[in-house]
């Protein structure tokens, strides 16, 4: 059995570590806005190369507490892509906004930014470009056309901490910037977390504030915030992890490689590709063929766990409805969900697991 992913293993090579830090949150009598989210705060920003982050409830928290910093509202319209796990479009609705969907790139799989400018109207105020699968999207084009038009920028970078895009990481270019530490991401928490990053001292307050009941000092409200805090026992196990994160991003992307060297050439499957200047972290090591579910039945019954990263895009799934989409309006986002299979990638797999993974890939097609 070779599992899609083995968290446990994952969580289990830092064990003395992670129960040192649950000791301290326990002996410190302080479990919610203390020392260790200050510092985990401190060292994300650090690892992000942002001047300011906030430590968050969630992933989707960060993108809609990120929405409210901009004061996006009812009616506005917020560019998005087509093909994108629908946290990313369920934040702009949140708000009271409009999830205007723009294809992506068949190659990257990420938003195209040439389809882009179509798209913008009078109403539209931001942008949500999501660096999909570990790989950052083409940030510095979308930043470009961003200024141009005036729009805010708000990366959903919930898979991709650590790609770059022209040398400048991702979850860095936009005006804020969300992302998650839910267990199974690249830096995962052992429960929820998230955190919303920027460069900007004004955005970074805002954030600060609506996360905690709009409050900056204590039981003294200026605006109506939420409960979205990050607590100390989630930011203690982080400050852990995020220092091992570097190592794994080279790990994911060795065994990225190995796949990459391995799989080519075989008729009928399509391999990850990066965007020129762009690179990928590989939360997610997607291949691609029209026989995917026959490819899934076949490696199902060989013991190989896969993932389909998602087999509904947003616009027909039945919590949009009332966008009334139909089939074949996004055909590049419909063709990625039909055809998409995440195979196992993850630090700590041995060579012998990835060859088996490999050969059975072979085998189904040959
Ligand atoms: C995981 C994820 C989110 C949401 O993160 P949560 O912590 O689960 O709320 C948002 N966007 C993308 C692209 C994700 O993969």
């Amino acid at each position: 059995m070779i599992p899609y992913l083995d968290l446990k293993s994952i969580n289990l090579a830092h064990q003395e570590e992670l129960k040192t830090a649950f000791d301290n949150v326990l002996q410190s009598g302080w479990y919610i806005m203390g020392k260790h989210l200050e510092l985990f705060e401190q060292n994300y920003a650090q690892y992000n190369q942002t001047k300011f982050s906030v430590g968050v409830a969630n992933g989707l928290d960060a993108l809609i507490l990120s929405l409210k910093a901009l004061n996006i509202c009812e009616g506005e319209e917020v560019i998005v892509p087509s093909n994108t796990y629908i946290a990313t479009w369920l934040a702009v609705s949140y708000v009271g906004a409009i999830p205007v969907p723009v294809e992506p790139n068949w190659a990257t799989c990420n938003i195209h930014p040439d389809l882009i400018e179509a798209k913008i109207s009078s109403k539209t105020k931001a942008i949500i470009p999501a660096n999909l699968y570990g790989q950052a999207a083409e940030l510095d084009k979308i930043m470009a056309i961003a200024n141009q038009y005036k729009l805010a920028v708000v990366e959903d970078n919930a898979q991709s901490q650590g790609a770059l895009c022209n040398g400048k990481l991702a979850g860095s270019f936009g005006h804020l910037n969300a992302t998650s530490f839910y267990p199974g991401k690249n830096l995962g928490a052992l429960g929820d977390a998230g955190a919303v990053t920027t460069n900007d001292e004004t955005l970074h307050n805002q954030v600060k504030v609506i996360r905690n009941y709009g409050s900056q000092v204590k039981y003294y409200n200026e605006i109506k915030g939420v409960n979205s805090r990050l607590d100390e026992l989630q930011a203690a196990l982080l400050n852990v992890k995020l220092k091992y994160l570097p190592a794994d991003t080279a790990e994911r992307q060795r065994l990225a490689k190995i796949y990459d060297e391995q799989l080519a050439g075989i008729n009928g499957l399509t391999l990850p590709q990066n965007a020129e200047n762009c690179t990928s972290v590989y939360h997610i090591y997607q291949i691609r063929t029209a026989k995917r579910d026959e490819l899934q039945k076949y490696l199902t019954e060989q013991g190989i766990g896969t993932v389909i990263h998602y087999p509904v895009p947003p616009h027909l799934q039945k919590a949009y409805k009332e966008l009334n989409y139909q089939q074949g309006d996004f055909p590049i986002a419909e063709k990625i969900a039909n055809e998409t299979l995440s195979i196992p990638l993850y630090q700590g797999m041995s060579e012998a697991q990835q060859m088996q993974v490999i050969e059975k890939v072979k085998a189904f097609f040959s």
